[in-house]
């Protein structure tokens, strides 16, 4: 758990160093756009880090608590498939295994008729995962998998730090692929 937080907070420095440098005219990075996802990716020494932030729309189709059993367990269904990272994201080489992941989707937890349930606010899933590779030096590609899950993706900006450098691209569910080496 110490290693996952001191790994987050590596992260979110390192985030802060590639948008820093990409901050003049692009001012949406922020953005809660549906359709739209946005994707992190640290590859330090053996460790493989992927965070994903999307609005809830994309993946249930409505943002708001859960309003029957119906809904209730479409949420626990979609929490479920992001818990198995190998459902979401498929890794070639580098012998890695999945070591930690957390699936937040802060205000759908509240009920539909209480007085914490904003009928106007957007909600979102974040998930991030991490692996231990045997070797990350083989890691050879990044597959997006999501999209047969949860057809609302249409893009995924995507943005990630290696090794041998940082970069971006935008996936969608023809091209899915990030090439490491
Ligand atoms: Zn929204």
């Amino acid at each position: 758990m110490i290693q996952q937080k001191l790994l987050k907070q590596v992260v979110i420095v390192l985030i802060s160093l590639i948008l820093v440098g990409q901050v003049t005219g692009e001012t949406h990075l922020d953005a809660h756009v549906h359709g739209e996802a946005k994707m992190m990716i640290v590859l330090e020494n053996n460790q493989l880090f992927i965070e994903i932030e999307t609005p809830a729309m994309n993946v249930l189709g409505y943002e708001h608590p859960p309003e029957n059993k119906q809904q209730q367990q479409g949420l626990k269904q979609a929490v479920q498939t992001f818990e198995q990272s190998s459902q979401i994201i498929k890794l070639h080489g580098g012998f890695c295994l999945p070591h930690s992941q957390n699936v937040e989707t802060p205000g759908l937890e509240h009920k539909a008729d209480s007085p914490y349930h904003d009928h106007n606010a957007h909600t979102e899933f974040h998930i991030s995962y991490i692996w231990t590779c045997k070797n990350a030096r083989d890691l050879k590609e990044i597959e997006l998998s999501l999209f047969e899950h949860f057809p609302g993706f249409d893009m995924i900006r995507a943005q990630w730090i290696f090794t041998r450098g940082q970069g971006a691209a935008t996936l969608d569910s023809k091209h899915r692929l990030i090439k490491v080496k």
